[in-house]
């Protein structure tokens, strides 16, 4: 434990942050609260059932990835968001490990033949993760990768270009602050491949689909890109 979590540690005790029940991050009756979804949502309009792909009215939109999965079912009570803000800035093994066997669990029931993809974080710029100490998004690729016996691979798309945080930019200035923002190290690795980009909130999914039109360029044959919450 570094100073920086163990003095986070003094400040907000653990805590449950469904029920506040103490010496838990989340107790096992507010994990129970969090539900898989049901089912998968065209990623465009948002309003027709798919398999996480377009549906029929929104073949002309530019997506890149062949799928968009959300794993958590939106609740009322807002405790999916909770945990995933709080396992964002603070790196909290528990979290981890319940956020990525829900993403494990997603891929296991959505993707066919699973073993045969290579996972792939979103990387974020380097300047970011020094600050943050962690990647997010690479701590729950670790975990699902031990869960699920899948390949990762870090390397191949790196973040060339620090950006702002997406989340304070409309939606032009995102796609703006985007562009160039990923490069692919060695394109020869993603010819003929199937990936899943993992990802902990998709808003408006300009990330994901900028990584999977990086991959698409290179040559891959698939791109799945799998979240726990989309943001509103
Ligand atoms: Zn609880
Ligand atoms: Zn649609």
């Amino acid at each position: 434990m570094n100073l920086k979590s163990i003095f986070l540690n003094l400040l907000f005790p653990i805590q449950c942050l469904g029920c506040n029940q103490e010496s838990v991050w989340i107790c096992k009756n507010c994990q129970n609260k969090i539900h898989l979804q049901k089912y998968q949502i065209c990623p465009n309009c948002k309003k027709t059932k798919t398999e996480g792909n377009l549906c029929g009215n929104c073949q002309n939109t530019k997506i890149y990835f062949d799928k968009l999965l959300v794993a958590a079912k939106y609740e009322k009570e807002h405790l999916i968001q909770k945990v995933i803000k709080t396992f964002k800035y603070r790196f909290i093994k528990d979290l981890n490990k319940f956020l990525g066997d829900f993403l494990s669990d997603t891929i296991r029931k959505y993707i066919k033949n699973y073993k045969n993809y290579i996972l792939i974080p979103i990387p974020l710029h380097l300047k970011k993760e020094k600050w943050r100490g962690f990647n997010q998004a690479e701590l729950l690729t670790d975990t699902i990768s031990e869960n699920l016996q899948i390949f990762i691979d870090k390397n191949l798309i790196k973040r060339i270009k620090y950006q702002k945080s997406q989340a304070e930019l409309d939606r032009d200035l995102r796609l703006k602050n985007l562009h160039n923002a990923f490069q692919i190290e060695d394109k020869i690795k993603a010819l003929n491949k199937k990936f899943i980009l993992i990802d902990d909130i998709a808003t408006t999914g300009t990330t994901l689909n900028e990584c999977a039109k990086m991959l698409k360029t290179a040559g891959a044959i698939e791109v799945v890109a799998v979240v726990i919450g989309r943001g509103e």
